[in-house]
């Protein structure tokens, strides 16, 4: 996979489309995918339980990246006088507030990271389509 591919999953993620193809209409709401890609078919959580638990490492790494963002700036713009008590409950608050903005971008973050580890074969898009010939195809081996 050249590194051409992997950015372009990279931003079709960060844009909230499908990694694989592009496709834009991939979120049911702001907290869900659809179960499937509305162009490609790729099945979002790739037929294995508990798929999006990576996708709480990567909020993990946005928020904790934003928060030591965020902290290193208000300490050197207030130095030497830091507002502790404001960055103690703000950072809370902008936390939480966070983790509710970055929810659909870590999964497709995610799925893209999973896609440029596994990529999806034909024969894994068959089995999401149903395809007869795939299924078939299988059946002989
Ligand atoms: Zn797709």
């Amino acid at each position: 996979m050249t590194s051409r591919i992997i950015s372009a999953m990279l931003w079709r993620a960060m844009t909230l489309r499908c990694p694989h193809c592009g496709s834009r209409r991939i979120l049911a709401d702001w907290f869900h995918m659809k179960e499937r890609c509305p162009r490609c078919g790729l099945n979002f959580e790739r037929e294995e339980d508990d798929y999006y638990l990576g996708a709480y490492m990567v909020a993990l790494f946005i928020m904790e990246g934003f928060f030591a963002l965020g902290f290193l700036v208000v300490l050197i713009v207030t130095w030497p006088n830091p507002p502790w008590d404001l960055i103690q409950w703000g950072g809370a608050v902008l936390l939480l507030l966070g983790v509710l903005l970055a929810y659909p971008f870590s999964k497709t973050l995610w799925l893209a990271i999973d896609l440029i580890f596994r990529p999806v074969s034909s024969k894994e898009l068959g089995w999401y389509k149903g395809d007869a010939a795939v299924e078939s195809d299988e059946a002989r081996r």
